[in-house]
């Protein structure tokens, strides 16, 4: 990585909103920390960030992320652990992540520099803002959209990049009832699925709400093309456990390549459970849940780590889980928060400390 010439410049906010926050009430991602970082690109480059209080962002009428929709963004974490240190949690996968959907959106690469040292520089100041309670961390969302302004339908020629904070509590939703998807889609072959791009999301709302009428508190995405393979749990990879076998379906054009994901395939392995990254049919589920093989299904992304699945509704029929007292869910929610709160051996290398 190339390190910056510049130094991050911050300017402090002149009075802290740290006391008015009820640190042991926080919902997900409702309250914002003191600074944020911004980067702007304008003239054909990113210019060096900063640090700057946080604040609403002016833009005109005609910026291009208004109409065209040019708008990707990052989910990561900050953790505090006993002694007062702060980690972050393979930060350096969000930060590909984003420029692989920067490629995809015809949005500037961020320099990884930029990126990191931004991080860095933003957490290391923002370190209070890390609640220490069970469970709580600090949310960070890096988004980058079309600052540029005009009615013509083409790629902006100026964009921002910013670093924004969220003290949050234990995201526990307790478990979700699902309603395998046939009608819509979240992603086509070709299309952007892969990238976290904001339009995906808007494009979800919709179906997601239809299927909560019916009583499913979130979707089960399934291949645009046939509707017979579980793709995405909502805004989740989706693990499945049949018998004593682990497995998700393989990243793709319609998939995200989740961190989450991939860090429960590694820590799955190095407990000895078996694995199998492959297609998986609805048949499959249905069988397997009438064949009381079907023990487990959960959704796993940064913000829940884990989101357990207590059943499944499919052509107007119900398929209960059972309820494990030691499933993979909680054995492997557990390893990977206690890599990420440095309360256990990091063997694979993913906990990375923010220099103070
Ligand atoms: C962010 C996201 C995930 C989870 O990715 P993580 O890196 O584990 O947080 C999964 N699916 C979709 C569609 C997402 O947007």
């Amino acid at each position: 990585m190339e390190t910056m010439a510049n130094k991050i410049a911050i300017e402090k906010a002149k009075s802290s909103k740290i006391h008015d926050v009820d640190f042991d009430n926080l919902s997900f991602g409702s309250v914002y920390s003191d600074h944020m970082l911004v980067c702007d690109y304008k003239n054909g480059k990113w210019n060096t960030p900063k640090v700057v209080p946080y604040q609403p962002i002016t833009l005109d009428p005609s910026a291009k992320i208004f109409h065209y929709g040019q708008s990707i963004f990052e989910g990561m974490k900050a953790y505090k652990d006993e002694n007062g240190k702060v980690w972050l949690f393979r930060p350096e996968e969000n930060c590909k992540r984003l420029n692989k959907s920067a490629q995809r959106l015809a949005i500037p690469e961020i320099p990884e520099a930029y990126f990191m040292e931004g991080l860095n520089t933003l957490i290391d100041l923002e370190s209070e803002w890390i609640p220490q309670s069970p469970g709580s961390s600090l949310y960070i969302r890096p988004f980058v959209f079309a600052s540029g302004n005009g009615f013509h339908a083409s790629p902006a020629d100026e964009y921002k990049f910013i670093i924004a904070c969220a003290p949050s509590g234990s995201y526990f939703s307790g478990k979700v009832k699902v309603l395998i998807e046939e009608t819509y889609s979240r992603a086509a072959n070709g299309g952007v699925g892969y990238a976290k791009a904001g339009g995906n999301y808007a494009g979800q709302f919709y179906p997601t709400k239809l299927a909560a009428d019916k009583g499913y508190q979130q979707v089960i995405w399934t291949d645009d093309n046939t509707h017979e393979f579980i793709e995405e749990a909502g805004a989740m990879n989706v693990f499945v456990r049949i018998n004593d076998t682990l497995m998700t379906a393989p990243t793709s054009d319609r998939i995200l390549d989740g961190i989450t994901r991939k860090s429960i395939l590694d820590i799955a392995k190095d407990e000895g459970i078996k694995t199998e990254v492959r297609k998986i049919s609805v048949h499959e589920l249905v069988e397997a849940a009438e064949n009381g093989s079907l023990k487990e299904m959960f959704g796993a992304g940064t913000a829940a780590v884990v989101s357990p699945i207590s059943g499944f509704g499919y052509h107007g029929k119900d398929y209960d889980l059972p309820d494990l007292e030691e499933s993979y869910a909680s054995l492997l929610k557990k390893r990977i928060t206690d890599i990420q709160y440095n309360r256990a051996e990091d063997k694979f290398g993913w906990r990375h400390e923010v220099i103070q």
